[in-house]
């Protein structure tokens, strides 16, 4: 069952410590091979149109860096370092504080960054850009009390092996654990909420989390919560055994996807709306483009548990 709200708090507790276990921890590596490992970024790439999978995992093609992306990772790093300030100090005023030297901290590590607002009228662009920052911020507020909150964790890296051997991993922006231990996952977004026959989409993500968790620590978290603080909504999902199972159905098929197009050398393209924002239409059969060789024969290539960066995959626009 999805709820879907505006404005109102969430119904787990306040947090406390978790016993998630760290990166590598329980991950079943040992006892199985590795063939291979996804993120829900790129199992999201694959959805989306199996050649942009290939442009990004197999070529690794630079990308652009994109206002969108870089507003939505300055906003999450002011929420998780909302979270070191002391409860009674997590206020408004505080997170708006921590904006621009978030951003400064960002540019010094991805200078690229700056390019973003190089042109003749980048003073005016930034300057909206961090308003559009600042707005979201001052949402996230008006969705939840953080000085009622103590997250177990925040950017949590999660990781865990199949029996299948495939190796599941990402993310989580912040886990949260009430008294009783029901365990609720949080993910921003720093776009709108989706039409409701999109949800599952949106869902996906953190079922994909979910699964991982639940192979981790033994227990099918509680909640999933989706917070888009592009128009201040809360989806809100209450997951089962039945529903992580058919999540990690869904997971090995589309592995077996990809590694038939890994041995045919077929990635198809697929079009959809988000084409007017792919960085490789230039290379792309769709639009008259040709992609160029693959790096290196299909019998040596190396294995896609090297080819997919670990990363931070961001994806939550
Ligand atoms: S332009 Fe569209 S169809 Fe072509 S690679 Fe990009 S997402 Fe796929």
């Amino acid at each position: 069952m999805t709820t879907t709200e505006a404005g109102s708090e969430a119904s787990v507790p306040a947090a406390r410590p978790t016993g998630v276990p760290s990166p590598g921890e329980a991950a079943g590596e040992d006892a199985v091979r590795v063939v291979g490992s996804l993120s829900p970024s790129r199992a999201g790439d694959f959805m989306t149109c199996p050649l942009l999978y290939r442009f990004r995992v197999i070529d690794k093609l630079p990308e652009r860096p994109s206002a969108a992306a870089a507003r939505g990772t300055l906003v999450h790093a002011v929420l998780e370092r909302l979270y070191d300030l002391p409860t009674g100090g997590r206020t408004p005023e505080a997170a708006l504080e921590l904006l621009v030297p978030q951003w400064e901290r960002l540019l010094e590590e991805e200078p690229e960054l700056a390019e973003l607002f190089a042109g003749e009228d980048g003073e005016a662009e930034h300057a909206r850009w961090l308003e559009q920052a600042r707005r979201m911020v001052e949402r996230y507020f008006t969705l939840e009390d953080p000085r009622r909150l103590e997250p177990a964790e925040r950017e949590l890296f999660v990781e865990t092996v199949l029996d299948s051997g495939l190796k599941l991993r990402g993310y989580i922006d912040r886990v949260d654990v009430a008294p009783s231990g029901d365990v609720r996952i949080v993910d921003y977004k720093t776009g709108t909420a989706p039409r409701a026959d999109f949800e599952a989409r949106a869902l996906f993500q953190m079922k994909f989390y979910a699964l991982v968790l639940w192979r981790l620590q033994g227990r099918v978290p509680r909640l999933l919560q989706l917070m888009y603080l592009g128009n201040g909504e809360v989806l809100r999902y209450e997951p089962d055994e039945a529903d992580l199972r058919a999540t990690q159905r869904k997971v090995e098929a589309l592995w077996e996807a990809i590694r038939r197009a890994m041995d045919t050398g077929e990635w198809r393209p697929r079009t959809s709306r988000l084409c007017d924002w792919c960085d490789h239409r230039d290379l792309c059969p769709q639009f008259g483009g040709t992609p160029p060789p693959l790096p290196v024969k299909p019998v040596d290539r190396p294995s896609p548990a090297d080819l997919e960066s670990a990363a931070r995959e961001r994806d939550d626009l």
